[in-house]
């Protein structure tokens, strides 16, 4: 098993496709940060420490140093506990062979649609106990993680359930398609005050609901939630000036940032 040597959202290409996690069956925040792990601008350890912040080289778990994204979802004891309990085939998780986004687009080729869910969800779950133990030092036993990352998966799964048996699946997802000729691009930023960095991420797509562009960054010397929320708006509109959209929606959940934004917008852009 080899260790991610991992490049930058830079070195990814642009037109791959990456239905692999927008069509899994998986809840939104679980796909955007199971996307930002790929592009490894997720705020690991490694990652702030390349980016000259300050902070101690050591995993917030298992005090280990070296903590990147492979530590976080796989390397280390505690996820390979996690990884035990899910009922994924360990043969298939453990496959680590270069970085994140090769990891887990095997792991779709070799699982079923809804265990694939599950899998991305658990990342998502391990992602958010690293942030728990770190900023409110809650410390969850890796059972007590995976009851909680399934409880939240089985509330997905039931939400989303609405057709009939017998009929196509439809692939659920929380978000919904702009209307025909329109693109809708979603914004989320966070951050950690503790460690002054933010996180920022933008997909767009379209009527189809097809991702049509994208923009991801990592942030830092930021305080304020409401400015990364802002950093993230700014990166959507960067992203509809550079394409040269007309007819856009953005969506966020940042009610200051977006109430602004209708302020300022001269263009013909929704936000909601
Ligand atoms: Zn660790």
């Amino acid at each position: 098993m080899e260790k991610d040597k991992s490049g930058t959202s830079s070195s990814k290409c642009s037109h791959k496709s990456w239905d692999f996690i927008w069509k899994s069956l998986a809840p939104h925040r679980v796909q955007l940060f199971c996307w930002k792990a790929c592009f490894n601008s997720v705020p690991t350890t490694k990652n702030l420490l390349n980016r000259r912040a300050r902070v101690e080289d050591v995993c917030v778990r298992c005090k280990e140093t070296g903590e990147d994204i492979y530590h976080v979802l796989l390397g280390s004891e505690f996820t390979r506990v996690v990884w035990a309990l899910s009922n994924i085939p360990w043969n298939v998780v453990a496959n680590w062979r270069c970085d994140c986004e090769e990891w887990m687009r095997h792991v779709s080729h070799n699982v079923d649609t809804k265990q694939f869910g599950w899998f991305l969800t658990l990342c998502w779950g391990l992602w958010n106990n690293r942030n728990m133990k770190l900023m409110e030092n809650d410390s969850e036993t890796p059972q007590e993680l995976v009851t909680r990352a399934r409880n939240f998966f089985a509330a997905f799964c039931e939400a989303t359930q609405t057709e009939p048996r017998g009929r196509e699946v439809q692939i659920p997802m929380e978000w919904t398609k702009p209307p025909n000729g329109w693109i809708k691009l979603n914004f989320d930023g966070a951050l950690s005050k503790d460690r002054k960095f933010g996180t920022v991420g933008v997909i767009a797509r379209n009527a189809r609901g097809e991702c049509v562009g994208w923009k991801a960054r990592l942030l830092t010397g930021i305080t304020e939630a409401v400015l990364t929320e802002a950093e993230a708006a700014r990166t959507a509109a960067d992203l509809v000036v550079q394409k040269g959209w007309e007819q856009i929606i953005i969506e966020g959940d940042c009610q200051v940032v977006i109430n602004s934004a209708i302020h300022a917008s001269s263009c013909s852009a929704y936000y909601c």
